[in-house]
């Protein structure tokens, strides 16, 4: 049993204050950390619970969303800026866990949850470089049916598991991160780092910063957007492959688009090379398969998941499809 101080900070900056100390942890909703810590894969000596800090949805100056760190899954997923101006991010939240999970689990914990590799939480004796720096990767020969096809390397090629995530990838999100010289901001887009040889290393979080808000701007294709997860099962099953796309039409050529993937990278992966390849072009079927092929020309299947490629680009091709509607 591993002694462990829980703390309810009344203010971010005390939070901030309380993370800097060693061993300490962030707590959220607790619905990935206590697990972890139950399988002693984290062993924090101080837990810092932020879930009572700034929860808030509220509109920005700009005419985008700010979200707080501490807003319930639930509660963004049902609010009715959400549901109006970014469905998308509706549908990617209630595609993830159960009702229950996603009335504790925090926006900020669940951008910060660890990978679901099975090897990672095997702490009885799994190899693994993420949880422990150099001692090996038994999922590249392994189990790898849910593991990465971008942006994976030879040291990990687990994938982040945030349905969440997806959606704000497509959105242009800004984490704003509290740290001790005060706010700064990333983009979603590259808070989650690739693995390269330091799988360890997740995030662009610095040790002792913590998330105190997301920012989404105004989007020209939020409104007409959707989120699409294919999974092993109907419910409670993490992604094999997941889509989040918005699209804009304007006199038969697509004016903006924006597409990201989930379950195929250690990070929601944001497909530039397929938006590059639409933004002009009407929207045909031909079209999305040519720009998802675009997206996957460095795609690098495992021996479990060989079947993902096709899959991303046919999920792809159907969200876009259904979004083009009468357009096309
Ligand atoms: C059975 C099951 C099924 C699931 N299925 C899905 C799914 O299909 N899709 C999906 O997306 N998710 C799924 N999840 C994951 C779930 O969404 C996450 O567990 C949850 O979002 C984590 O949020 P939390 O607030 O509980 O985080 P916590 O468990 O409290 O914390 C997670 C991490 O975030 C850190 N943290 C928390 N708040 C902050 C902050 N403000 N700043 C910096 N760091 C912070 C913590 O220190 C910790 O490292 C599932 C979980 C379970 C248990
Ligand atoms: S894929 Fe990553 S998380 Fe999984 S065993 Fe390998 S190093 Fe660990």
């Amino acid at each position: 049993m591993n002694p462990v101080e829980y703390r309810r900070p009344a203010t971010a900056d005390e939070a901030l204050t309380l993370t800097g100390s060693a061993g300490a942890r962030l707590l959220g909703g607790g619905t990935n950390l206590v697990d972890l810590m139950r399988k002693g894969v984290e062993r924090p000596s101080l837990l810092a619970d932020v879930s009572g800090l700034s929860s808030l949805i509220e509109p920005t100056e700009g005419g985008g969303l700010m979200i707080g760190a501490a807003a319930r899954n639930s509660a963004v997923a049902a609010h009715p800026l959400v549901r109006a101006h970014y469905p998308m991010l509706a549908r990617a939240i209630l595609a993830g866990a159960s009702a229950q999970i996603r009335n504790m689990a925090t926006v900020g914990g669940n951008l910060m949850q660890r990978t679901r590799c099975l090897y990672f939480a095997d702490t009885a004796g799994s190899r693994c470089n993420k949880r422990s720096p150099g001692s090996g990767c038994d999922a590249l020969e392994g189990f790898n049916r849910y593991h990465a096809i971008l942006g994976a390397s030879g040291d990990c090629i687990a994938v982040h598991p945030s349905d969440m995530g997806v959606a704000l990838a497509a959105l242009d999100a800004q984490i704003r991160i509290l740290s001790t010289g005060g706010i700064r901001v990333v983009p979603l887009t590259e808070f989650h780092r690739l693995p390269g040889d330091r799988p360890d290393l997740e995030t662009a979080l610095e040790p002792g910063e913590l998330i105190v808000s997301i920012e989404l701007p105004p989007s020209s294709v939020a409104a007409r957007s959707a989120y699409r997860k294919v999974r092993d099962r109907a419910s409670y099953a993490f992604a094999l492959v997941s889509v989040a796309a918005g699209l804009a039409v304007r006199d038969g050529r697509v004016e903006d688009v924006r597409i990201a993937f989930g379950g195929v990278a250690p990070r929601p992966w944001r497909a530039f090379r397929a938006e590059a390849v639409l933004l002009g072009r009407p929207p045909t079927t031909e079209a999305f398969e040519e720009a998802a092929e675009a997206e996957l020309q460095d795609a690098t299947p495992l021996s479990g998941n060989s079947f993902k490629p096709n899959l991303v680009r046919r999920t792809m091709t159907a969200v876009l499809s259904e979004l083009a509607g009468d357009d096309r």
